[in-house]
């Protein structure tokens, strides 16, 4: 298909929560300062997920078939079930004193996927360091003031997907191949496989383009959800056993501690999706998550299952994400932690 048979209706008619621009307007200024660098360094969230890497990556190859350097960093390693949709090496490893040495060595830093500094991990220092070119592609809910040279969030598609697309249609790049299974894996995963409330028509539009670029569903499901190991099949089916109810069923929980996970011989990333059948229990509006880290701390994920917005629970305990789908970190005792969460649950619940 060639660009000029690009109907996008979506991009002439969104606007951008930044600015207030229309979306298409943002993504030609992005064009542009992209055209204008030469070496890219492309960073997104902590933690990354399959939108994140699948953004990151369909971008990063976007670049590349311009003749950029394009080059992806991230403090956390990928999690395994994304390999054999990316290529080895797409994503580099930097621990905090890796991350410093890349300060100033790129025209331009793009974070995708968050657009908090805090959230960038050991590549925040990079990315917002003085005098450095930025730019930001985001989906969440803004909370705050940013410095990007220029920011695109449009908390209304499904994915940071759906906007890398459409700037690499901006950019007269051919999205087929290995960018459209990038893209596909980041779109398909932010959506629960097209299931979430986040798949609407923008979604769908997304997918059908991704579809002409030829890739093959069913392959990319079997290689994210059909391989799972026996350890982490061990560890979801500890999320289900330990699950508890609270708030008269209204709150459904369940807490992975260091050991339960020691024991399962599971890794922590091992949890991405669990919380996902967790949700599932007959009368719960809302679904928690927590997942101890390794310095005793806890990660909290959060579902809406009813009209609850949980992002506004997240943000209000220190995290953000989406209505549907939030999350925050936390110190103390499990049960500390539950405590708070069912204190500012509860208002929510009543209102
Ligand atoms: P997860 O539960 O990790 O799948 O995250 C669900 C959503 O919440 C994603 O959109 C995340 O970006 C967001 N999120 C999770 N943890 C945090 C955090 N500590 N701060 C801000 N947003 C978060
Ligand atoms: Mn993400
Ligand atoms: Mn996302």
């Amino acid at each position: 298909m060639s660009f000029d048979s690009i109907e996008n209706d979506f991009a002439d008619n969104l606007s951008d929560d930044v600015s207030g621009r229309p979306v298409s307007e943002v993504l030609v200024e992005m064009a542009e300062i992209l055209r204008q660098a030469q070496s890219v360094l492309i960073a997104t969230h902590v933690g990354p997920d399959g939108d994140a890497i699948g953004s990151s990556v369909g971008l990063a190859l976007g670049l590349k078939s311009l003749g950029k350097e394009a080059r992806i960093f991230s403090g956390s390693s990928v999690d395994g079930r994304f390999e054999g949709i990316i290529a080895d090496g797409s994503v580099e490893t930097v621990d905090e004193e890796g991350a410093s040495r890349l300060a100033g060595q790129f025209d331009l830093c793009v974070l995708l996927d968050t657009s908090e500094p805090a959230r960038a991990g050991v590549l925040e220092g990079v990315i917002f360091a003085p005098g450095q070119k930025r730019i930001c592609i985001d989906h969440h809910l803004l909370s705050g003031e940013y410095s990007f040279d220029s920011h695109l969030a449009v908390e209304s598609s499904p994915a940071t997907a759906c906007l890398v697309l459409w700037l690499l249609d901006e950019l007269e790049v051919a999205v087929e191949d290995d960018i459209a299974r990038a893209l596909w894996l980041a779109l398909a995963t932010d959506t629960g496989w097209f299931r979430f409330s986040n798949a609407g028509r923008l979604a769908f539009q997304c997918a059908e383009r991704l579809l002409e670029g030829g890739l093959d569903p069913e392959e990319l499901y079997s290689l994210i959800y059909g391989s799972r190991s026996g350890q982490k099949t061990r560890l979801w089916g500890r999320v289900l056993l330990e699950h508890q109810l609270s708030l008269d069923g209204r709150l459904v929980w369940s807490v992975i501690s260091r050991e339960i996970l020691a024991e399962t011989g599971a890794v922590r990333e091992d949890l991405d999706g669990a919380i996902d059948i967790l949700k599932g229990v007959k009368g719960a509006h809302a679904a928690a998550l927590l997942s101890q880290l390794d310095d005793g701390s806890f990660k909290v994920s959060l579902r809406s299952v009813e009209s609850i917005d949980v992002e506004r629970v997240a943000r209000e305990l220190g995290g953000g994400g989406h209505a549907k789908a939030a999350g925050y970190s936390a110190t103390g005792t499990a049960q500390e932690i539950l405590d708070t969460l069912k204190d500012v649950l509860s208002t929510q619940l009543d209102t």
